[in-house]
């Protein structure tokens, strides 16, 4: 099968958006931004075993490919629109393809996310996302925005995809099958098919002073917050929403070292001033998605984290 052949199955999927002028075919896309609104690029690659496992099916890698960009357009409080796909194939298959689309697009057209142009080229498999989003003048949430005293807030139930994956590395969990155990098989899902907090990071305009997604686990990616803000962050160790799933199959240090050292998980962490926390705890129950507040915003630099070892007891992480 050519390339051509294989670009038309990828075209055959991609969905119509009044603001495409021009869509895949041409030798660039031709897109109509709103008025007042900036522009929000992003760009993220998955290599096959390295950020994913090479077992893992097609169609998840599909999701997960689009997912991890979403959830950087997620971050800035921008709005998905459009973006291309570079594919890097051992061979042209076209089952491969069809199922890859499956996940890539059903996570697309939930999010009315068009894909708009794109490469695709022989090598090992590597797939890169550029992704373009909207984001009114002035409303980005940035990393540096935080101030000294706002409360640290983690969206959902984060620990959980470093859970499945430490478990696939011990050989507990199939990553391309179904897991009989539910919590099991809850995890699994959290590092295959991650939910990006679109309607979170929408939300937050407005009330969050600072946001970051959380890829590469709690304290690096606050530690970017803190860093980018000037100051340092405060963690309340015993905040942390440990999950059911992850306690299921973790005891609780083990769970706290997901939540903190895990990636993958593509949950929120944002700052907002204490005067937003009733604001907050109702966005909470609007989007049914736990809000937890985890810290404070302090003076100095890095993440240190208190609580756990008892009165007096700090560790410093990071910073
Ligand atoms: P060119 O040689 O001008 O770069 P290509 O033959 O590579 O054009 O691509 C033809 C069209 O198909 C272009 O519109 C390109 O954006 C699109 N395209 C190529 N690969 C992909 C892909 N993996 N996903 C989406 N669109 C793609
Ligand atoms: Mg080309």
């Amino acid at each position: 099968m050519a390339e051509f052949a294989l670009i038309d199955r990828i075209r055959a999927r991609s969905g119509a958006r009044a603001d495409v002028v021009l869509g895949i075919g041409d030798d660039a896309a031709l897109l109509q931004p709103a008025a007042g609104q900036w522009l929000a690029v992003t760009a993220d690659t998955l290599n096959a075993g390295v950020h994913f496992p090479v077992e893992t099916e097609p169609a998840d890698i599909g999701w997960k490919t689009l997912a991890v960009n979403l959830s950087d357009l997620a971050a800035m409080g921008a709005e998905p629109c459009w973006g291309t796909l570079a594919l890097s194939l051992p061979q042209a298959d076209a089952g491969w393809i069809d199922a890859f689309a499956d996940g890539f697009f059903a996570l697309a057209d939930l999010h009315d996310w068009r894909l708009v142009g794109g490469d695709t080229t022989r090598g090992s498999l590597s797939l890169s996302v550029t992704a373009f989003g909207q984001v009114p003048h002035g409303a980005a949430l940035r990393r540096d925005g935080a101030q000294v005293g706002d409360d640290i807030w983690i969206s959902g139930t984060p620990g959980e995809a470093a859970a499945a994956l430490r478990l696939w590395q011990r050989g507990a969990l199939a990553v391309e099958r179904a897991a009989a155990d539910a919590g099991h098989e809850q995890l699994r899902q959290r590092l295959l098919r991650p939910t990006p907090r679109v309607a979170l990071g929408l939300a937050l305009r407005g009330i969050a002073s600072a946001a970051v997604d959380v890829s590469d686990g709690l304290l690096a990616d606050l530690g970017h917050i803190a860093a980018r803000s000037g100051m340092g962050a405060q963690l309340a160790l015993d905040a942390l929403p440990l999950s059911a799933a992850l306690r299921g199959s973790f005891d609780e240090e083990q769970a706290r070292d997901c939540v903190l050292r895990g990636g993958d998980d593509y949950e929120l962490c944002f700052t907002a001033a204490p005067s937003r926390r009733s604001v907050l705890q109702v966005l909470a129950d609007q989007l049914q998605l736990p809000l937890t507040r985890i810290g404070v915003m302090q003076a100095g630099s890095g993440v240190q984290g208190d609580g756990v070892q008892g009165p007096g007891g700090y560790q410093h992480f990071a910073g």
